[in-house]
Formats: C-alpha cells, structure tokens, sequence
C-alpha cells in the first residue's frame, strides 16, 4: 500500500537577509577564520639544501661560525703597510720592503722606518700596524722609498680578523628568511648547504563542469579556467611550489579522487569553486567526507570571499583550503586564509603581506552589511612621503582585470566606509607601487 503523495507545494526558499546570508547561518569573522586555519600549522620538518636553492626559504637550525670573517687583519685599501708611530710628524720618509697582494702573505717582519707596499685585501704584514693610502704618498727623491703625507692612528685601513663575523658566534638565529645576503655570509663561513624549512608543495586544483581550458571556441555555457593559473602563479609568488592538478568537474567521486592524490604528493592543497551553498558545491560535500570532521566550512564576513572551506584529508593531514570559484574572491581568499597558512608551512616568521595605513585619494564608500570589505585598489607613493590609494576600479568578484590592475587590498570595516582624505588600511599586494621606487632626485648627487 502507498500514500498519496501530499499535493505538491512551491519549494521553500527562504529569503536571503541584507547580509546576504541566510537565515541561521552565521557570518564569521576574519580574524576567526584565520586563527582556526592557521592554529594548527606546524612548518615542515627540516632539509639540506645547497645554500644556492635556498633563497626565500626559512633556516630551521641556528648557523653558529666556525671561524672568524674577516680570517687574517688585512688592508682596507691600496697603499703602504707601515708603523702608525713612524706617521707621528709628517712627511715620514720609510724604505719600502718589497709588495704584498691579496692571496699573497709578506712573513718577514716590518721593522720601524719601513713599509711595505700592500694591496687591498691582503694580510697585514707582522709588525705593522695601519695602513696608507696610496692617494696620500708619494715616492721617495730617491726613488728607493715612500713619503708618508699624513698621520695614521694604531688600526687605520686595517680590517681585524672576526670583525665580520666572530669564530663561535650565532650568525643567524633559527627562523632567519635566507635572503642573498644570508647566502653570502654562508658561503663566507664555507657552508654550502644549509638546513632549511622546505617550500611546501602545493596542489592546485580547478572545479566545475562549467571550466575548459585551452583557445578553442567556447560552446555554450563554458568559461575558460582562470582561477587555477591564477592560484599557481599566488601559490609560486608566496615561495612555494605550485603543482597542477588540472580541472575536475562537479562530480563527488572525481573530486575526491584527484584531492586523494593530491594529498599523497603535497604539503597543501588548494581547490577553487564548489563552496558555496548552490546543490552542486561538491568540494564542500567531498572535503566534508575526507576530512574526518576536521572540515569548518564557513560564510566569512568578508567581501569578497565569502564561503571558504578548509579541512585536513589523509594520513598526513594535509592542509585543503577551499577558495570559492568567483575568481576575484578566489584570489583574495586565498591571500587572507590560504597563503598566511602556507607561509607558516613555509617556516616564515611573517606569515603576511605589508600593512600599511594608506590616504584614500577618493572616497570608499559602502554600506553596512556586517562584513570587512577588500576593496581593489591602486597604492603610489605620494610626494609626502605617504601611500595613496585609489580604486582599481570594477568591484564585482567576477571582475579579475580590475584585481589584475591592483597592487592593494583597501580595508574597510563595517560600516558607510572612508571618506576621501580619511587615513585606511592596506594591504600591499606586491612592490610594484608606483611612486615608491628611487626617485632620480635620491641618485642626482654629484661630487
Ligand atoms: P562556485 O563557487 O563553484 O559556485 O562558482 C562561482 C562562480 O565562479 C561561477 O560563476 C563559476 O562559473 C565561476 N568559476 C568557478 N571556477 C572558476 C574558474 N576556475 N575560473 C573562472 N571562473 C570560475
Ligand atoms: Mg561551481
């Protein structure tokens, strides 16, 4: 026996409220998100690297010297090694014995009245103890010898062995961002491999049937993939590997099979699309499967940006950051959730980009909507010595050429937003910001 199915009534939808949420679900804020998603991020246990694929990379041991820098006391300068006492009255007349360059060693002893002739770098000869610069010297009458024209003090133009860097002391501390300098004083000390946190490897995954890729004519209803280049390139520029793990479509079994794989090879993995509450949002559905109920999927209160998944999937727990599919709420997720996270993998000490207080050039204008905007901007650096920001322009998360053409992240809280003049902050989204580079003025000095 069956039941009359009861007459079919509209579905019920219920009404999104102002905020765009609905009823029951609870707008998150940042700093929450944030704090649950990067809790738990430990950086990756140390490798040996040569020190020339280092750079960027964090060091995970402290670097202590096993010999001074500078090795020996040697000439700051090209001139004549002598006894600063015999300069006491100038012009010092002194015999000249003989010429030492750099690698090369004088082991006679300098008696008073002499100098030898030294070139910059090589060791001080014994006895000596400052040395003239050839500007002030000129030869002997005789030809024999060397005129001192000046007065040195005990040390002058000598550069004393360690005073760089001291035999057994700590160098760098651990957590040290290798720079080029970093490199170099490690080559200095003769260490060409260091320990370092690795840059992690992360997977980078497009979903939606909606996506193709390649020139070909679109056919109806596709769009070309933009979010996963454009997340490999963020993925590449926070110091990390990026891996591409192509485009699946909206199907669970797909997705959680290329996020299996995903994990069996990378450190972290990052998806874009398939978070939101539409039927079809099966990153969601898979991550919640996978990631034995560390999964938060979460409405952020943030625009744009805001559904964003993160859970941690197979036996290493790796990281999965789940970016919405809206390319310009992709990009800037991922700047607020998913690169702080990788840089802590990373072992970076700084897990952000710049923040700065910046001078809206133009009112930012919004309105109140319970939630922290990210408005797109342009930062310059003005005559006052400030950072000046305008609006990229199109502010739509679909709009990535406007986000393309940014270099800033304006924050406005909630709110009616900034007036124009008002102070706001900013993040900086890279160093290209006009107006911040050398002005000609700075290199104009002429003796
Ligand atoms: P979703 O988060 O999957 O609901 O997608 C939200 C919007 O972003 C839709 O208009 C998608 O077509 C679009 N979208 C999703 N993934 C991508 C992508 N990889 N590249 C460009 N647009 C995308
Ligand atoms: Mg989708």
């Amino acid at each position: 026996m069956s039941t009359p199915d009861p007459p079919a009534s509209p579905p019920q939808v219920p009404s999104p409220s102002p905020t765009g949420t609905l009823p029951g679900e609870r707008l998150v804020p940042v700093g929450e998100v944030r704090a649950a998603v990067l809790a738990s991020r430990r950086a990756l246990p140390p490798r040996l690297v040569p020190i020339q694929d280092a750079l960027g990379c964090v060091l995970a041991r402290r670097v202590v010297a096993g010999e001074d820098v500078p090795p020996f006391a040697n000439s700051g300068v090209d001139g004549y090694a002598l006894h600063s006492g015999d300069t006491a009255r100038p012009p010092a007349a002194l015999a000249v014995d003989g010429t030492v360059l750099a690698g090369s060693t004088h082991d006679r002893r300098v008696e008073p009245g002499h100098a030898v002739r030294i070139m910059t770098g090589a060791p001080l000869p014994p006895g000596c103890d400052a040395v003239c610069m050839v500007e002030r010297t000129r030869s002997a009458p005789d030809g024999a010898g060397v005129v001192i024209e000046t007065s040195l003090r005990p040390g002058e133009n000598v550069r004393h062995a360690g005073e760089d860097v001291r035999s057994g002391a700590e160098v760098f501390p651990a957590g040290t961002p290798v720079s080029p300098g970093v490199i170099g004083v490690l080559a200095g000390l003769g260490l060409l491999e260091v320990e370092v946190h690795p840059r992690p490897v992360v997977g980078v995954l497009s979903t939606g049937d909606e996506l193709v890729e390649g020139p070909a004519a679109l056919s109806p209803g596709k769009i070309r993939d933009a979010n996963r280049y454009a997340v490999l390139a963020l993925v590449a520029e926070s110091g990390c590997v990026p891996v591409d793990l192509g485009i699946v479509g909206d199907d669970e079994d797909r997705v959680a099979a290329a996020l299996e794989d995903g994990a069996s090879r990378c450190d972290a993995l990052v998806t874009s699309g398939g978070v939101s509450v539409g039927d079809r949002d099966v990153v969601r559905a898979v991550l919640g499967e996978l990631s034995g109920g560390t999964m938060r999927w979460v409405q952020v209160a943030v625009r744009p940006g805001k559904p964003f998944a993160f859970g941690e999937i197979g036996p290493g727990r790796t990281p999965v950051f789940g970016l919405p599919g809206n390319p310009v709420s992709a990009m800037v997720s991922f700047e607020l959730f998913a690169r702080p996270a990788l840089r802590l993998l990373a072992g970076h000490p700084l897990a952000d980009r710049p923040f700065v207080r910046a001078v809206a050039d133009e009112g930012f204008l919004r309105r109140a909507d319970g939630k922290l905007h990210l408005v797109r901007a342009r930062a310059r650096g003005g005559k006052d010595g400030l950072v000046h920001v305008r609006s990229a322009g199109g502010q739509g998360s679909h709009q990535l050429h406007a986000m393309a053409s940014a270099n800033a992240l304006v924050l406005l809280p909630d709110g009616p937003g900034a007036a124009a003049g008002a102070s706001v902050d900013a993040m900086l989204l890279d160093d290209r910001a006009a107006g911040l580079e050398v002005p000609a003025e700075a290199f104009a000095w002429a003796p």
